[in-house]
C-alpha cells in the first residue's frame, strides 16, 4: 500500500528532536510522500526547507492559516509570492476562514484570504484550504476565484452534507483527517464520506494534530503521525465500503495528479 499524507505539520516543533525517526517510520508505512503544510510566514520557509532537504520525499504548501490573518502584511504577501513560485511548493495555503476560533477578527481573515486567492489564481497553482464554522463566507468568495485556479483541496473536511455537496459542485478536492475516527464530533462523517468521488478523496493526518482515537495502542505523547495515515485510510475505507486497497490506490493517484508528485 502506498500512501499520501496530503498535509502533515512536519515544521511543528513537537518533531524537532526526532524528525528523521518519525520520516522513516512514516515510509515503512507506506507513506511515501507527504505534502508539509506552510500555515505562516516563517512556517511557510520552514516547510521549503523540509522539502528541499527530501527531494522527491516532502513536497510543501506556502500560506499563513488564518489563525494568523492579523500578523499578514505586504511583506508577508511579497514573500508568499516568492515562495509560491519554487518548484517544490505545490500549493498556495493553508488559508481559509475559521470562525470556530476567531483567533484574527473575521473582516482581517476576509482579506488575507481573497489575497491568498488572488495568489494562487497570477501563480497558477492549486489551493490548499482550511475552513471551520465559516462555510457560507468561505463558499462566496471562493466561488469568484475557483475559475482562475486550477484546483482546490478543502482540507481537514469536518462540516455537513450540504457543505460537501457545495465544494464537489464547485469542482473541489476534499481532504479527510483522523477526525472521522472520533466518536465525539466526526461520526457524521462516515455516513457522507462515500459521497465524495474516488478521484476528488484525498486523505492527510494534520499531525501532530488530530491523533485518530481508533489507532490501538494510543501511543502516550498523543502526538500525532504520518505512519497513522493507513488507520486513517482503512477507516475510511470501511465507511465507503470498498477495499482499503482501493481507497489507498485511489486517493495516492488524486494526489499525485492534485499535487503533481
Ligand atoms: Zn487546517
Amino acid at each position: 500500500m502506498q500512501l499520501v499524507d496530503i498535509g502533515a505539520n512536519l515544521t511543528h516543533e513537537s518533531f524537532r528532536h526526532d524528525f528523521d525517526t518519525v520520516l522513516q517510520r512514516a515510509l515503512t508505512h507506506g507513506v511515501i510522500q507527504m505534502v508539509v503544510t506552510g500555515a505562516s510566514h516563517s512556517g511557510s520557509d520552514h516547510a521549503l526547507e523540509l522539502a528541499r532537504r527530501h527531494p522527491g520525499v516532502l513536497y510543501a504548501t506556502a500560506g499563513v492559516h488564518p489563525h494568523h490573518a492579523v500578523d499578514y502584511s505586504d511583506l508577508t504577501d511579497a514573500h508568499l509570492r516568492e515562495l509560491a513560485h519554487m518548484p517544490e511548493v505545490r500549493a498556495v495555503g493553508e488559508t481559509g476562514l475559521d470562525y470556530n476560533r476567531n483567533y484574527s477578527p473575521r473582516d482581517v481573515q476576509l482579506d488575507v484570504f481573497e489575497r491568498q486567492l488572488q495568489i494562487a489564481a497570477d501563480v497558477g497553482k492549486p489551493l490548499f484550504l482550511h475552513q471551520r464554522d465559516a462555510h457560507h463566507d468561505f463558499l462566496a468568495l471562493l466561488k469568484r476565484y475557483r475559475d482562475k485556479v486550477p484546483a482546490a483541496v478543502v482540507h481537514c473536511f469536518t462540516d455537513t452534507r450540504e457543505a460537501l455537496r457545495d465544494y464537489l459542485a464547485l469542482d473541489c478536492h476534499i481532504g479527510i483527517t483522523g477526525w472521522i475516527c472520533d466518536e465525539r464530533r466526526g461520526t457524521h462523517l462516515r455516513e457522507f464520506v462515500r459521497e465524495i468521488p474516488a478521484n476528488r478523496l484525498l486523505i492527510e493526518t494534520d499531525a501532530p494534530y488530530l491523533l485518530p482515537r481508533t489507532v490501538r495502542p494510543q501511543p502516550s505523547h498523543r502526538r500525532n503521525e504520518p505512519m497513522y495515515l493507513k488507520h486513517i485510510c482503512e477507516e475510511i475505507a470501511r465507511d465507503r465500503g470498498e477495499s482499503a486497497e482501493d481507497t489507498a490506490a485511489n486517493s495516492t493517484a488524486a494526489a499525485r495528479a492534485f499535487f503533481r508528485l
